[in-house]
């Protein structure tokens, strides 16, 4: 298999070298004339040495790197990667059966552009590139391969996470089999997933190991789950025999998705209310004192770098909100999941927070995205889920 090559300018070499796995428009000297969106190249440095194989697309990143010599991008190689990241969460206890987990964090799993979430038999695949748009159905006929065909269908949803191109035209659909399911387990924990109307792939598996920290944290409080989504901290704080727990979300589509699953482990438990409401009305209307166990798990503020300054803000008003009115000795969950902001500036917003209130504040754990997210070490773009869990007197 030849493909098209790619040449850097002079010098331009050195992060591929260190393993960065993207390329920048600005690195290339020369495109070949033909090449086009998706396609499969090759790299070379300005000295003609070959640097790896990538996909192409047009913007600022202009290459995300597949491999690092001239490997064939075909069945086998997702057939390969994808076992590899099965084998990983295999290892860590993760692919029971009917389970939720993330099987492929894009540069994580040595797939740029790709994520793909399991929900029982079924996997919801992202491509972030067109290079993985076009090889969705050599990529689900791979997924279904894994560990004796535990996956049965395969939903392809990725009209909103792909670049805007007329050409590319994505469709949300099964690329393999249909429905037959949507409760998912976690930790025992049984969950509804809505992958056809929900956020993302339909469940924020991200905050897994973040939910199991607060069961802990849960007895004989009173919980307040701000930004609930699908309801994930609220069940595992039912379970972790809290007196009571409101759940607060502005959409109403997400508190009956809460309610639902409340239901679902906790059928007629009274302890569980929930409100369509915004965050800052809500926190703002609430009884100093009410809460003594409060979460709060904004969606990005920061979408874009241009942003970052009115996302501190942001964040910085919100906590402020929280701290201000949680019962002494309450804890505080606070998360931020912008890629853009470093947990040394969430941090920062959180501590310009507290001393806003001048309440006395230590900090008891520190937290990020689990095992099934896993960091590249040379791509350090992949570290996202940040949070603090807060103990305030
Ligand atoms: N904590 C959730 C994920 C939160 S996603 C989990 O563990 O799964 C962010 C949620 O914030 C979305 O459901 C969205 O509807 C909600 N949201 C966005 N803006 C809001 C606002 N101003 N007030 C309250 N909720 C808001």
């Amino acid at each position: 298999m030849s493909y098209k090559t790619i040449r850097l300018r002079k010098g331009k070499e050195e992060s591929l070298e260190r393993f960065h796995p993207w390329v920048f428009s600005g690195a290339i000297e020369t495109l070949p004339e033909d090449i086009e969106e998706g396609d499969v190249v090759r790299v070379e440095s300005h000295s003609g040495n070959l640097l790896g194989t990538g996909h192409y697309q047009i913007g600022s990143i202009a290459v995300r790197m597949l491999a690092a010599d001239d490997t064939v991008i075909d069945s086998d190689f997702y057939t390969t990667r994808l076992s590899h990241a099965w084998e990983l969460r295999r290892s860590l206890g993760l692919t029971g059966n009917g389970s939720a987990f993330r099987l492929v964090h894009g540069e994580g799993d040595f797939l740029p552009g790709l994520v793909v979430d399991i929900y029982g038999d079924t996997a919801v695949m992202q491509a972030h590139s067109p290079g993985m748009h076009f090889a969705r159905n050599t990529i689900a006929e791979a997924l279904t391969s894994l560990d004796n065909g535990r996956v049965k269908n395969v939903y392809y949803k990725s009209e909103t996470t792909l670049p805007f191109k007329a050409s590319l035209d994505p469709v949300n659909q099964y690329i393999i089999g249909g429905f037959t399911t949507d409760v998912a387990i976690e930790n025992g924990l049984k969950f509804r997933v809505d992958w056809l109307r929900g956020q993302k792939t339909g469940f924020f598996v991200d905050q897994r190991d973040n939910r199991s920290l607060l069961e802990r944290f849960s007895p004989g409080r009173n919980v307040l789950n701000m930004f609930c989504y699908t309801g994930g901290f609220s069940v595992y704080a039912m379970r972790g025999a809290a007196k009571r727990v409101v759940s607060v979300d502005s959409s109403e589509k997400a508190i009956s998705l809460t309610n639902a699953n409340i239901e679902l482990n906790f059928p007629g438990d009274n302890r569980h209310s929930a409100v369509a409401e915004d965050a800052f009305k809500y926190l703002t209307a609430m009884k100093p004192g009410e809460f003594d166990l409060i979460v709060l798990d904004p969606p990005a503020f920061a979408k874009h770098r241009s942003a970052i300054r009115n996302a501190l803000r942001g964040y910085q008003r919100l906590n402020a909100k929280a701290i201000e009115k949680i019962a002494p000795g309450g804890i505080l969950f606070t998360f931020s999941c912008s890629q853009a902001i470093s947990k040394e500036q969430f941090r920062l917003a959180v501590f310009s927070a507290c001393a806003q209130t001048g309440r006395k504040v230590r900090i008891l754990h520190q937290l990020t995205q689990p095992a099934d997210h896993p960091v590249n070490i040379y791509h350090p773009e992949g570290e996202y889920l940040k949070g603090l869990i807060l103990y305030i007197e």
